[in-house]
């Protein structure tokens, strides 16, 4: 005789096939993050989670720790356990192709974020997409904040030769958003009718600690009274050199000591120091929908129908790329980026 505490659980469970839960929504989508130990991935990993909840698809999620030979068996492991789609954010840029050959050979589709493939990789097979924001676009606009700031106080140019004396910390080279955000940043200040003087650039692999280890070397290296502007090309390396001028007694409120910091992504703390007045700006790299972009693109191509801006809410260009805007954020709109 079957026990009564299982007549719930089974009734239950029937109703749920019968109602076709089960059936409509029998997707599974492995995917690999580049590192778990990465600010904004986080947030785009949690947005994944939250949108594929909401799909009533299933996900699963592995940390490849920085090692792009790790990644490689976690998609060998994906395949051969039958997953009906994949979400990749490659270690490296480069190895984006093997990883689709991958997915080609299984016949699965294979959605990349954040670092994007080259366009060959992306051209060789159709069911590849890519989902990302401009990195141009975040430069420019990273670039803008320090030249209001400019504008707003002459004194900022602190030594009055008309130049902005300017640090900038990089993100890991190789990444788009890394070499294009330099760019870029630069170019907006300087088409804003500024001359600027580089006194230091370099890479912090978008990390905090190594933020404010490459300050502190840089403030060691030409002293504080010269730099004018801090660009990082994210939050995490901003808010490390915020660490080190505040070692040195600045960005703590006194208006004589300070040097305005920029940089992206638009995190929690980066926020926080906006609201404390250490950090100047940033730009919004919208976590959310990146990530909820590539849940609904993995769900729809594994049930065999092509993403569009119906079945997705998103606008695919070219049938490959799901282009999320940046958004600068000032201290006039920074408010509205909290608890996203
Ligand atoms: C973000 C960085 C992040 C990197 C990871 C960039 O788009 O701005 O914060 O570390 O992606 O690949
Ligand atoms: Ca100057």
């Amino acid at each position: 005789m079957v026990s009564r505490k299982w007549v719930l659980p089974v009734v239950s469970a029937l109703i749920f096939l019968l109602a076709g839960g089960a059936f409509a929504d029998d997707v599974l989508v492995g995917s690999c993050i580049y590192k778990f130990d990465d600010t904004f991935m986080t947030g785009v990993r949690n947005n994944m989670n939250a949108g594929a909840a909401e799909l009533g698809v299933e996900l699963e999620i592995m940390d490849s720790q920085n090692r792009q030979p790790v990644q490689n068996d976690q998609v060998d492991t994906y395949i051969t356990k039958g997953v009906n789609a994949l979400i990749l954010n490659p270690v490296d840029r480069t190895a984006a192709g093997p990883l689709m050959e991958k997915a080609k050979a299984a016949g699965l589709p294979v959605v990349f974020i954040n670092r994007e493939p080259e366009a060959d990789v992306m051209g060789a097979y159709d069911k590849t997409w890519y989902v990302g924001a401009r990195a141009e676009e975040s430069g420019i606009q990273s670039g803008e904040l320090i030249v209001d700031y400019f504008k707003n106080n002459p004194k900022a140019d602190k030594n009055g030769d008309g130049k902005i004396q300017y640090i900038m910390l990089k993100g890991e080279q190789g990444h788009q958003d890394a070499t294009l955000r330099t760019e870029y940043s630069i170019k907006a200040i300087k088409e804003a009718g500024f001359e600027v003087e580089e006194l230091g650039s370099d890479t912090a692999n978008w990390d905090k600690v190594q933020g404010t280890d490459k300050m502190k070397g840089f403030i060691a290296a030409v002293g504080l009274d010269r730099i004018e502007a801090v660009l990082a090309n994210n939050d995490d390396m901003a808010l490390g050199a915020i660490e080190a001028l505040k070692a040195e007694g600045y960005n703590k409120g006194d208006a004589a000591k300070y040097i305005p910091v920029v940089g992206v992504d638009a995190t929690a703390p980066a926020l926080a120091a906006m609201a404390d007045g250490s950090m100047l700006g940033t730009v919004l790299n919208d976590a959310k929908n990146q990530g909820l972009a590539a849940i609904r693109i993995a769900a729809v191509s594994a049930r065999g129908e092509v993403p569009n801006k119906e079945n997705i809410g998103y606008e695919v260009t070219d049938n490959k790329y799901v282009w999320i805007p940046y958004v600068k954020v000032t201290i006039e709109n920074y408010k509205d980026f909290m608890q996203q």
